[in-house]
């Protein structure tokens, strides 16, 4: 063995036994000594065992300065091994298909590898010296971001999902894992973050939820998605105590196209008649395909069984129009069975049970029709739905009629006045009453022309009146809540009035009180542009809404009518008489008159004379007519 072995192997055990105390001398010359020679630890790291011979060279020339020699070697392996691990983790960090990101204690981005650059689309130039909050999404609110903050101060890690945005501007899911890394003094050096983008996983269950819960023949929601979104529909009908429908269609002899067609046409059909369904129905009302022929709609907002009705006859009209498939020309009808939350169940399962069993009647009854799981109920529905239908017939056919109730001066009981009341004489039915068809109309939308051409009527009439010499105050109209918030409402009556030639001061608008509260601001600016018209403005039904005293007060009103219900118990009833008393007073006070609807007795009109009500309507002084049975002369004295 050489002396150089020799010597080399008596500093190993030497370097054993001191390398520890010498390593707390060493300090800062050795520091400096690596430091300076990078090149020899390189090379030396390469080849494992050369910085042995290196030590030993040392110590072979210098023997006194073995110790520090020895250090020297400790030192260099030490830092060899951090480095080894260093160049290990360079490597990993740079293979790695997770992005990884480091900031420095400032939050600015000191380091990136080459996966961060493939996932965003950044060059590591673009990013270094930035902040990440250059790759937020907005897709988080910020309480989003100081949960994150927080929970890295508090545990030093925090992963989760999170969506960033790429350089070309699309936003993609990543589950990210950040750390925080501290120095020796517990300060916060750096923040670590690493990711994987993670949006073809999501696709992928994007997918499958969607196989999961689709048709694949038609892509609408199938049967687990339906019941589904009923239950969800249920609970919020629930809370907002609204009424929804659920319909089972079922098409009528679907089997024998699909037997004697075969079944690609059978699909096709299908695939049609969910293509015609979609086209029909608003964006709100769920369709599904539950199996087979048999198809589920679930319409969220469906205060009353007659929406339900309608939309049933909707649904069958347009099934009615034959498809064309591969040449055939197909006629497919359907039956409809219909069962409405909360009147028919409170479950969902219930729902869809009491529709199937609505199904079956429907069929039952010879197909093409649809049945409402309450018996008494499809009745009624489809002489509703009827109604509706008839009254377009109705209105271009002129079946409508103006009646004219008149109003009188309570203290003079002269006729100061009328009311245009509208009725409608129906072939077979007679007079049907406003009372049965407006509400019909305001939901089919049929109430603006019908309130237009009530108007029209009214102020042409009105013209003829002045024409013939008869003086009265105003003739009053009736103006649906439904078309009080629209804006069409004021050129509307600019419209009539320039075109009948009507003096705007005769023409009275009643608006319901329940209208006017409804949306008091739209209202009020509402109201103050039909004065401008020049027409006076009576609040009809008044005491049956929910009126704020100091909205009356700013409302450009001329007239307050009281409801019928209250003057129905006058005299006796105190707690009626009450109310008309205080409905007297608040108008008086703020300047209007006061007109009271539904007098029948002469005791009613003489407690309300008694109370300085200024006007009176009701089948005691006459009950509405057509105009040449108006009768001009004076009632009876009232006292
Ligand atoms: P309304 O505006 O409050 O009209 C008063 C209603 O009370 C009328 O019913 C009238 O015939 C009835 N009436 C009058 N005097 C008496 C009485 O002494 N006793 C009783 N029991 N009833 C009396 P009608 O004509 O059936 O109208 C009902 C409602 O239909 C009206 O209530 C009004 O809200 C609405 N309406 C009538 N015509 C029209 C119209 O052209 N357009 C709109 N949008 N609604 C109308
Ligand atoms: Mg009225
Ligand atoms: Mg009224």
């Amino acid at each position: 063995m050489s002396a150089t072995y020799r010597d080399a192997l008596r500093a190993a055990l030497l370097y054993l036994v001191l390398s520890v105390v010498w390593l707390q001398f060493s300090g800062h010359l050795l520091n400096s000594f690596f430091d300076n020679s990078t090149e020899l630890l390189r090379w030396q790291l390469i080849n494992g065992y050369l910085w042995v011979a290196f030590s030993a060279g040392l110590i072979f020339i210098a023997r006194a300065r073995l110790f520090r020699c020895l250090g020297v070697g400790a030192k260099l392996r030490e830092r060899s091994e951090d480095r080894e691990r260093l160049r290990q983790a360079a490597a990993v960090f740079d293979c790695t298909r997770e992005g990884v990101l480091v900031t420095d204690s400032k939050g600015l981005i000191v380091h990136v590898n080459r996966a961060f650059m493939e996932i965003t689309g950044y060059q590591r130039e673009e990013v270094l010296g930035q902040r990440p909050n250059m790759f937020k999404s907005g897709h988080h609110p910020p309480a989003f971001y100081q949960e994150m903050f927080a929970t890295l101060d508090g545990t030093g890690e925090w992963s989760g999902e999170i969506w960033n945005r790429r350089k070309s501007g699309e936003i993609y899911p990543q589950w990210q894992t950040i750390r925080i890394v501290r120095d020796e003094q517990r300060q916060l050096s750096q923040y670590v973050a690493v990711f994987s983008d993670i949006s073809a996983i999501k696709n992928s269950e994007h997918e499958l939820k969607h196989l999961a819960h689709h048709d694949p023949l038609t892509t609408l929601p199938n049967r687990l998605l339906f019941t589904d979104r009923v239950e969800q529909a249920l609970a919020s009908a629930q809370l907002h105590k609204r009424g929804c429908a659920l319909l089972l269609i079922d098409l009528d002899h679907f089997k024998m196209i699909n037997d004697g067609l075969g079944h690609t046409i059978g699909d096709q059909l299908l695939k049609a008649v969910a293509e015609r369904l979609k086209a029909l129905l608003d964006p709100g009302i769920t369709l599904a395909r539950l199996g087979g022929d048999e198809f589920a709609v679930l319409a969220e907002s469906c205060p009353q069984l007659v929406h339900a009705g309608s939309l049933a006859q909707r649904i069958i009209d347009d099934l009615r129009e034959p498809l064309h498939i591969e040449g055939h020309r197909l006629f497919i009808n359907a039956s409809i069975g219909i069962s409405l939350f909360p009147s028919d169940a409170l479950s969902a399962e219930q729902l869809l049970r009491n529709a199937d069993s609505a199904l079956f009647k429907a069929k039952s009854a010879g197909r093409d029709g649809y049945a409402l799981y309450t018996e008494e109920l499809t009745a009624h529905a489809q002489q509703r739905v009827e109604i509706g239908f008839e009254l377009r017939r109705a209105l271009e056919q002129q079946e409508l009629r103006v009646y004219y109730q008149p109003v009188h001066d309570l203290k003079s009981s002269r006729l100061i006045g009328v009311e245009a009341l509208v009725r409608w004489q129906h072939p077979q039915r007679g007079l049907v009453s406003p009372a049965e068809f407006i509400p019909i109309a305001e939901r089919t939308g049929l109430i603006a022309a019908i309130d237009a051409w009530v108007m029209r009527q009214a102020c042409e009439q009105m013209c003829r009146w002045q024409a013939a010499g008869v003086a009265l105050s105003f003739v009053a109209v009736n103006v649906s809540s439904r078309l009080f918030a629209r804006r069409e409402l004021y050129q509307q009556v600019a419209q009539v009035l320039r075109e009948t030639g009507l003096d705007p001061a005769y023409l009275e608008l009643e608006v319901t009180e329940s209208a006017v509260m409804d949306d008091p601001e739209v209202a009020l600016e509402q109201m103050h542009r039909l004065r401008e018209l020049g027409v006076r403005l009576a609040i009809d039904d008044f005491g049956t809404g929910y009126s704020s005293l100091l909205r009356l007060k700013r409302l450009p009103v001329q007239k307050l009518k009281i409801d019928q219900g209250f003057v129905a118990g006058l005299p006796g009833d105190e707690d009626d008489a009450a109310i008309v008393q205080v409905i007297i007073a608040l108008a008086r006070s703020m300047g209007m008159q006061v007109h009271a609807e539904g007098i029948e007795q002469v005791e009613q009109a003489r407690f309300l004379l008694e109370q300085d009500c200024n006007l009176g309507q009701g089948y005691w002084f006459g009950r509405p007519v057509a105009d040449e049975q108006l009768n001009w002369a004076h009632a009876p004295e009232i006292r």
